[in-house]
């Protein structure tokens, strides 16, 4: 990744901050974005590196989209790397979901792989290398009763990836999605432990009882395996590494 530069969208936390510390610690120059401006601040400084900067970016506005990519070629000269990795969740039943959470969230996890590919393929093109990475997840792949929007979303991410990456085929562009299962992140261990709270057991009781009968291997997905993955679809040895809906989920989608 050496001198490499790569966008994180929404990584200020969770996935897309462990994606971008993996990048940077591999010698990339390092973008990391988000919609929280406070939180984006406080990681940019924790890096305390030249290599490393923060723009505040709301992916479901185009214009944002534009400034983002267009400041870091500004900066850094060039961009090889984006991940579109931010997203957000709501649950409910279809006759209770509100349209406006549905179509917000078709803009951030969808519609805004789009726009960024839009801007990205000219740069990209011009160098003659680019690696475009979108983040669905096992949501792209079956249905989950009660996520109408981001099943929707994810399924979507895979149907733009498979597009981009036969318009850019020529171009030593590659265009990937990775599909990760339930990943150990204090979001997914914090629902966890409530459910024990609710339930009178630990945490990994209540992974024994609701998750792990639906994961073959029992396990969690480690963060960090998700990131050295995007950091292998970024770099040359995958080049012929394309359209490719990559999964990670411990034989999740298997059965
Ligand atoms: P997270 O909530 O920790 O991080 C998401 C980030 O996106 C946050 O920093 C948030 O501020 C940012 N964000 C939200 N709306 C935004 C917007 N409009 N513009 C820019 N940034 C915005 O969540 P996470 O678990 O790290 O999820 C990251 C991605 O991984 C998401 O696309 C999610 O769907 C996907 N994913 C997560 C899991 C999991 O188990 N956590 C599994 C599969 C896929």
């Amino acid at each position: 990744m050496k001198d490499k530069v790569v966008i994180v969208t929404g990584s200020a936390s969770g996935i897309g901050l462990s994606m971008a510390e993996k990048f940077f610690e591999k010698g990339a120059k390092v973008v990391l974005s988000d919609i929280n401006t406070e939180a984006l601040n406080k990681k940019v400084s924790e890096f305390n590196s030249s290599n490393v900067l923060g723009i505040k970016c709301d992916v479901s506005q185009e214009e944002e989209i534009k400034n983002l990519i267009n400041t870091t070629k500004d900066k850094f000269g060039r961009v090889d790397v984006f991940v579109n990795n931010a997203g957000l969740q709501h649950v409910a039943m279809i006759e209770d979901f509100p349209v406006a959470k549905f179509d917000q969230m078709v803009a951030i996890m969808l519609r805004a792989c789009f726009i960024s590919t839009k801007y990205l393929f000219p740069i990209m093109k011009k160098q003659k290398f680019g690696r475009i990475i979108n983040i669905s997840s096992i949501n792209g792949l079956i249905g989950f009763a009660g996520k109408v929007a981001y099943n929707a979303c994810k399924h979507g991410i895979i149907g733009v990836t498979k597009v981009a990456a036969l318009e850019c085929a020529r171009d030593g562009i590659t265009v990937n999605a990775i599909c990760p299962g339930y990943i150990a992140t204090p979001l997914v261990l914090g629902q966890m432990a409530d459910l024990g709270k609710t339930r009178g057991c630990s945490t990994e009781e209540a992974l024994e009882q609701v998750l792990y009968p639906l994961i073959p291997q029992k396990q969690l997905i480690d963060v960090n395996d998700v990131a050295e993955l995007a950091c292998y679809l970024a770099s040359d040895v995958a080049k012929h590494i394309t359209g490719a809906a990559m999964v990670i989920d411990g034989g999740y989608t298997v059965q």
